[in-house]
């Protein structure tokens, strides 16, 4: 009995109860954000060694009313447990090909590329590629435009239909780019397989790499890399002069940061000078 008593403490505790019952708030308010129409893309600008904007990448957010702007880190998770990611998956990219196309229709954005990202339970769907294209060809948005940042979750199975999806996306003019690179366990071996056209440092490397020697040894070792192997590197976070110095330096042409532009509503993003 006495046992018992300790488990029903252990399962019915009042912080539990609330941590059960506010996530079920959530999961019932995000179900409904969707065709509530409280889903909005921002756009975060990369920028090039002359400063010129060369792309965006789309980041998701949620105006829940009564709780303001909430950030992606505080719901995809559970869109990802949900599956709601599939749904809110598919309007990320709709979205996303929409804005393309409307980029297209003036000569000082129709040339910036699109970054969308992509979670694993979304790419491992059966029909992803004819989703994106689909979404494509609804919106009559140029593929080539489009860039989808995997994370190493997206990668880490199934690597023979990782890689056929990815060419058949190639086909169609879209192009890959491995995001957070450098904070997961198989970095290396994946490179060499996978088709992929982008690497993004991740953050974590960037914060300290003016003053810390380890990071900016792993930096440098990864520019080297990705030169030898063809790829095209972003280097994210970028919050700072001497950062942005360190990597200039160091052959990295490619920013996104708040040095450069945080990410904002798209009809705040496109008056920026540097476009
Ligand atoms: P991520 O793909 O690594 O995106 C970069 C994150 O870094 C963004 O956070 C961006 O706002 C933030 N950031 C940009 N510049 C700086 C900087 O200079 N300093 C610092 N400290 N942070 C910077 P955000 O928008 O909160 O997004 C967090 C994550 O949520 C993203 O990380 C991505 O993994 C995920 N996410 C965002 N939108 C989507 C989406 O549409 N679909 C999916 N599946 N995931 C998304
Ligand atoms: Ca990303
Ligand atoms: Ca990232
Ligand atoms: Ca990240």
């Amino acid at each position: 009995a006495k046992g018992a008593g300790r488990n029903t403490a252990r399962f019915f505790n009042p912080n539990m109860q609330k941590t059960i019952e506010s996530r079920m708030a959530l999961e019932t308010a995000l179900r409904q954000a969707l065709f509530k129409g409280e889903l909005q893309l921002f756009y975060q600008p990369q920028i090039d060694q002359n400063g010129r904007c060369f792309g965006a990448e789309a980041l998701l957010r949620w105006r829940r009313p009564g709780h303001g702007l909430v950030a992606p880190l505080e719901f995809i998770p559970l869109a990802e447990e949900t599956g709601l990611i599939l749904p809110i998956g598919q309007w990320v990219m709709d979205t996303a090909c929409a804005q393309i196309k409307a980029w297209e229709a003036s000569e000082r954005t129709r040339f910036l590329r699109m970054a969308v990202n992509v979670s694993a339970r979304q790419f491992h769907q059966p029909d992803f590629v004819a989703q994106v294209q689909a979404s494509l060809e609804r919106y009559g948005a140029n593929p080539h435009r489009l860039k989808l940042e995997l994370t190493e979750s997206v990668v880490l199975e199934n690597a023979e239909q990782v890689v056929s999806r990815m060419n058949q996306l190639r086909a169609l003019g879209v192009s890959f780019s491995m995001d957070d690179f450098g904070t997961g366990y198989s970095s290396l071996s994946y490179l060499k397989r996978l088709p992929l056209d982008q690497l993004k440092i991740d953050k974590s490397f960037i914060r300290d790499i003016a003053t810390d020697p380890n990071d900016a040894a792993i930096v440098r070792a990864i520019l080297a890399m990705s030169q030898s192997l063809g790829l095209e590197v972003v280097a994210e976070g970028i919050e700072n002069e001497a950062q942005r110095r360190f990597l200039c330096e160091n052959g990295c042409h490619r920013f996104q940061g708040y040095l450069l532009g945080k990410p904002k509503p798209i009809e705040e993003w496109e008056t920026r000078p540097d476009l």
